[in-house]
């Protein structure tokens, strides 16, 4: 069916909407060129329309004009994702959250917001009353929480309280959905799960309420060490260390640091080194740690104070960010390794095709390493036969090469999310061709 989009527009009026190509455009990709496989297929992928709604009944609004007119929607964030998953396959409109952005209340550990918030915007406010988020993406200055929770996973914080997914992260949201008579439900506690890194397929999330952590005084610090295992090893130790509060264990073979320039007169040679946030009154502990594993703290910062740069934009994926801005051809594995023998055999297996940087996070109650390791590109066969050797090899890999839900972290679809979806959005017009198992 063609779609008229003049009529369309009479009908969305007054709710903003963005025409002009090259603001389409720009509005209609992520960071999905962080893969030399989605750049191919994603890169010519284009929107007819970007709606800018500004409150929940506006929303409903378009998810009427959606249905009657049988248009592909996709909802997007801040368009940080890097797996395209807020790129809409087959045009038609993209519904853009960030001008849904209130903090609609902050009390005793909890926060309820619209989903446009910019992450960074809400933990100022939260720290105000001694709270502040569980946990970030390093892409958290600019990143809304409605897409962090539609496609992030974890980030700064998870190494203690784990990944979104887990149990007590999310604890409500307000869903509009696509029905043939669109309308609002709430979902709580486990049943938010239906919305969690679902990318945006099984309805749009106009409030969310979420709980929060004590505030700390974070001291961030740059650790160098004599070889990488000494690194690794120190990061587990410090990961299982519960007397010392924590936040950030991001550890970098040997060459990575020479991709971070604003960080070179701390790490002169590209050091092995760990990237650590600390609380201020874990210290001393931590110095007794650094010195017998023979590391060397070569930076050590308050990070309220520092406001030229934090280490937290140099961790996470923002370590491949760094190195293609100096090598382009530089791409990235997601890699849950379980164990530090893993992490060494593909360490010593792979050299420097495959440089290895860890970030620890807690799953299932154990804090492991997890790979976000960096590639040195050469053909798609090749970066699918690391992936195979790591798969052979007992390492389980959340494929970032891929915008199909079920291809990537996720693995599958649960059948109770399917029916939802069948529930939510039964005409399959939310980021239409991102589940496998719905197309099917
Ligand atoms: C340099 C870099 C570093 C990164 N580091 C991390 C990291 O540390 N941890 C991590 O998890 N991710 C990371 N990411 C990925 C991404 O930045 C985060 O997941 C971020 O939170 C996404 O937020 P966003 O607002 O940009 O969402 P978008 O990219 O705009 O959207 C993400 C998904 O959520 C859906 N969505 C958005 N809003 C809604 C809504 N209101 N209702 C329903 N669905 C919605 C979209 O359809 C899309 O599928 C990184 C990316 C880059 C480029």
């Amino acid at each position: 069916m063609t779609i008229d989009y003049s009529l369309i527009i009479q009908e969305l009026n007054p709710i903003k909407i963005i025409q002009e190509t090259a603001q389409v455009k720009e509005l209609s990709l992520d960071y999905y060129y962080f893969s030399p496989i989605l750049e191919k297929k994603l890169q010519d992928k284009i929107a007819d329309l970007i709606v800018i709604p500004t409150s929940e009944e506006e929303v409903l609004k378009v998810a009427q004009i959606c249905v009657k007119y049988h248009i592909p929607l996709t909802v997007r964030g801040a368009g940080t994702g890097n797996y395209g998953q807020c790129i809409p396959l087959n045009g038609g409109i993209v519904l853009d959250m960030t001008e849904m952005k209130k903090i609609k209340w902050i009390k005793s550990g909890i926060a309820c917001v619209e989903p446009g918030i910019k992450m960074s915007i809400l933990e100022k406010e939260t720290k105000k009353q001694g709270w502040e988020l569980r946990m970030i993406p390093s892409t958290y200055k600019i990143a809304t929480l409605g897409g962090f929770i539609g496609g992030g996973s974890g980030g700064i914080g998870s190494i203690n309280y784990g990944q979104l997914r887990d149990r007590g992260n999310l604890n409500r949201v307000r869903v509009v959905t696509l029905e043939k008579e669109p309308r609002i439900i709430e979902l709580q506690g486990d049943e938010t799960q239906q919305i969690n890194h679902a990318y945006g397929t099984n309805g749009i999330i106009t409030e969310l309420e979420i709980p929060l952590a004590p505030s700390y005084n974070w001291v961030e610090i740059i650790v160098i060490f004599k070889d990488f295992l000494s690194a690794l090893k120190f990061g587990q130790t410090l990961a299982d260390s519960d007397g010392i509060v924590k936040k950030l264990i991001s550890i970098h073979a040997n060459p990575i640091a020479n991709y971070f320039n604003s960080l070179n007169s701390y790490i002169l040679n590209g050091e092995d080194c760990a990237l650590l946030s600390v609380d201020e009154n874990s210290l001393f502990a931590l110095q007794k740690l650094v010195k017998e594993f023979e590391g060397k703290i070569t930076y050590q910062e308050n990070l309220e104070k520092n406001k030229t740069f934090s280490l937290i934009e140099f961790t996470w994926n923002h370590t491949t960010f760094h190195a293609r801005k100096i090598e382009p051809n530089i791409t990235y594995l997601q890699t849950f390794f379980f164990s530090l023998e893993k992490v060494e055999e593909m360490y010593n297996y792979f050299g420097d095709e495959v440089m290895m940087h860890i970030e620890f996070l807690r799953v299932g109650g154990k804090a492991i390493p997890a790979g976000l390791q960096l590639v040195k590109y050469s053909t798609e066969a090749r970066l699918n036969e690391i992936i195979k050797y790591h798969e052979d090899n007992g390492a389980f890999i959340a494929n970032p090469h891929t915008y199909i839900l079920e291809d990537g972290g996720r693995k599958h679809i649960e059948p109770e999310q399917l029916k939802f979806k069948k529930m939510v959005d039964p005409y399959g017009l939310m980021n239409q061709g991102k589940m496998r198992s719905w197309e099917s």
